[in-house]
């Protein structure tokens, strides 16, 4: 059986797309205005407001804060779930597995001691880089309005 396609179906020309200039938004809503990513994800690594860049993102290690001390922003959208956990392992394991294989290569210190030192030097940079992944991740879904930002 041979498929041919159908002649009265309407293949879609450029001229059917709606123009760049018009938003293509429901009836009754307004176009809200795009929040810069780039410098919100900067303010997030500093753990600070995505909004104003002042006020602190963060309270007790983790925990986001209900709202911005400083702009009354409110934070308490964020859903970063496992996303700042995941991206913690993604760097630290590269940077860690790599300084691992080099430094035993090159220097070929005693087994028990590289582990001890790696093992620390991980859980330091992994307690360090966490916060600021969790910083990074409530910029974005703020910048890009997800989840009721
Ligand atoms: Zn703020």
């Amino acid at each position: 059986m041979q498929h041919t396609e159908s002649p009265e179906i309407e293949q879609p020309t450029p001229t059917m797309h709606m123009p760049k200039d018009e938003p293509n938004l429901p009836e009754g809503e307004t176009e809200v205005e795009t929040r810069d990513w780039k410098a919100a994800v900067l303010r997030g690594l500093r753990l600070r407001c995505p909004s104003c860049g002042e006020g602190k993102l963060l309270h007790s290690y983790l925990k986001v804060r209900h709202s911005c001390d400083h702009c009354g922003q409110e934070l308490f959208h964020n859903r970063a779930d496992d996303g700042p956990a995941y991206l913690t392992i993604l760097i630290v394991g590269h940077i860690l597995g790599f300084a691992l294989h080099i430094t035993f290569v090159l220097y070929r210190p005693d087994p028990l001691v590289l582990a001890l030192i790696m093992s620390a030097v991980t859980i330091g940079t992994s307690l360090w880089l966490l916060p600021r992944m969790k910083g990074l991740v409530v910029a974005y879904q703020w910048a890009k309005r997800m989840h009721g930002f």
